[in-house]
């Protein structure tokens, strides 16, 4: 079942802090593993699949004030067939655009870049 805007603009998701990231993961529930760096939740399209979110300097930012959660930056499926987009922002799911194809390309792009600048600004770290 694929939810309409609406309803995507008030899901909200609950933290859970976690050891290890289970197997099974619930619905409205992301996941935080700080022994792993990374946090996962189900697409908040309904479609169900599981979204991953490592986090580092280049990857994905958590701010968590003591009761809620955000991400920075958004989440964009685009490898997924609903290629929903969404911020995660106190707990609350916001809609994002959706991606056209020339959009996905270039924040791939723009990621590439990122990243490649980043390593070597950063490239004595890593000795
Ligand atoms: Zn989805």
């Amino acid at each position: 079942m694929r939810l309409t805007l609406t309803q995507l603009s008030t899901m909200t998701l609950t933290p859970r802090f976690v050891k290890n990231i289970p197997e099974n993961i619930e619905d409205g529930v992301i996941y935080i593993s700080m022994e792993y760096a990374t946090a996962i939740h189900k697409c908040c399209c309904g479609c169900g699949r599981e979204v991953v979110t490592p986090f580092s300097p280049t990857d994905w930012q958590l701010t968590f004030d003591g009761k809620a959660v955000s991400l920075y930056p958004s989440i964009g499926n685009w490898s997924f067939p609903c290629q929903s987009h969404y911020w995660i922002v106190n707990n609350e799911v916001k809609n994002g655009y959706k991606w056209s194809k020339k959009q996905i390309e270039s924040c791939r792009k723009n990621d590439k870049q990122i990243k490649d600048k980043y390593y070597k600004q950063n490239w004595w770290k890593w000795w």
